[in-house]
């Protein structure tokens, strides 16, 4: 998973953001594809860009350069793509450039500042830390000395008031960078002492101070010992929630029809009842900040009872150009499964979402009756993309589950098109 923090120095910063972005390029797919679907990643990178969502824009800006600018030329069949073509990316790609370094820029300013601002956040919290241990510690030895009668001296050192190094708080501790790390209720920390004896002789202290409090109340002293006094605990090791920021956050919420999936089915209805699946390509527009799934597109095809693929993927994207619709997922039936992703589902899956991150996955299970609207977990995004295997193979759990930026809406309706017929 990309976890990217103001912890983190902005070049850093930068530079995780831009190996996240990496893609390798499937050797079966089509090269001519990757071309098609190069131009909705500038769509899709532009328009996070005018949202001034940088980081994503960045992202994919950077994707299509590695696509094309390495990747593709590694491409089993690059020679099969025409000259006029290499032209074209190698355009976009001049055109590009500018457009990522300037983004760039952007974030680098963006992160020196946040991260300016966790360090002086974090010296805050340190140094809070470090007036409560003082004094807690001063109040710990003051009911120490007030339980501690004079006439039971201390057998290892006859007296409490004469360990010098515990006189006052300005010999208590001593600066050490680990002193905040592990920090035990009513205990000094490991390596806040000069002196292991000082050690036994405060701990002794402590313990013969608990077992009076606990004895009897005292009208000197409170009645609780000293393991009860809240100590705050600060752990370098463990950031601020709020300064964590994952890099599948900032989806852009997608609207899905009521009626998609009745209508699909409606279509998947002669396939289902030979056991054979059926799928469609998820079209639609950004509105605002929104992305709406208007229109299904159920491209010619080929399935068995646990597939399906489109014949033809070139008409698909040549329909979408005409009409202007962008890819925002698929959908497809398991006519005797559950809903859930196969391994073959999330590698396609994983296609739509390096193009889209918004993209999502919709399964029919009319025997069952499921729909499961899925997308990949940053976790099944690694994976998936570094995983070279097709065809059904196993991978872990967890990969993939209930994508959390869809709202049904059934005021939105869809156009169906059949390009089977
Ligand atoms: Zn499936
Ligand atoms: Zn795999």
């Amino acid at each position: 998973m990309i976890m990217t923090g103001p912890e983190m120095e902005a070049p850093t910063r930068v530079k995780r953001l831009t190996d996240s972005s990496i893609i390798n390029v499937d050797p079966n797919r089509n090269p001519h594809l990757y071309l098609r679907s190069g131009r909705e990643l500038i769509r899709n990178a532009a328009s996070y860009q005018e949202d001034g969502q940088t980081e994503h824009a960045y992202m994919l800006y950077m994707r299509f350069l590695t696509i094309f600018l390495d990747k593709i030329r590694t491409h089993p069949r690059y020679n099969e793509i025409p000259p006029s073509e290499r032209k074209l990316m190698s355009d976009y790609c001049n055109k590009i450039l500018p457009q990522a370094e300037y983004l760039k820029k952007e974030l680098l300013k963006k992160y020196e500042k946040e991260h300016a601002e966790y360090l002086v956040h974090v010296e805050l919290l340190e140094k809070r830390a470090e007036e409560l241990r003082r004094k807690e510690a001063k109040e710990a030895r003051e009911r120490a000395a007030r339980e501690t009668p004079k006439s039971r001296p201390h057998p290892a050192v006859g007296g409490f008031a004469n360990i010098p190094s515990l006189r006052n708080d300005e010999d208590l501790f001593v600066p050490n960078p680990d002193a905040l790390v592990n920090l035990t209720p009513g205990l000094p920390m490991h390596g806040a002492w000069t002196d292991p004896h000082d050690i036994k002789c405060y701990v002794d202290a402590m313990e013969l101070a608990e077992k009076e409090a606990n004895a009897g109340p005292s009208p000197s002293a409170p009645p609780q010992g000293p393991s009860t006094i809240p100590t705050p605990s600060v752990d370098r090791s463990t950031k601020p929630d709020r300064f964590m920021t994952p890099m599948s956050s900032g989806l852009r919420p997608i609207v899905v029809p009521t009626s998609l999936a009745t209508q699909f089915l409606r279509l998947a209805q002669a396939n289902n009842a030979r056991n054979v699946e059926t799928c469609g390509v998820l079209t639609g527009k950004i509105s605002g900040a929104r992305l709406i799934i208007t229109d299904l597109i159920i491209p010619k095809q080929t399935g068995s009872s646990d597939t399906c693929a489109a014949s033809n993927e070139m008409e698909i994207y040549d329909f979408q150009d005409k009409y202007n619709l962008i890819t925002l997922g698929w959908i497809h039936t398991h006519p005797s499964q559950t809903a859930f992703l196969s391994s073959v589902d999330m590698h396609n899956q994983y296609g739509y979402q390096v193009m889209m991150p918004e993209a999502i996955a919709i399964v029919c299970a009319p025997k069952h009756n499921q729909t499961g609207t899925f997308t990949l977990t940053p976790e099944g995004m690694d994976e998936i993309g570094n995983c070279r295997a097709s065809g059904f193979h196993p991978h872990a759990k967890g990969l993939f589950g209930e994508a959390q930026h869809y709202t049904l809406d059934p005021s939105v309706s869809v156009k169906v098109h059949d390009l089977r017929n």
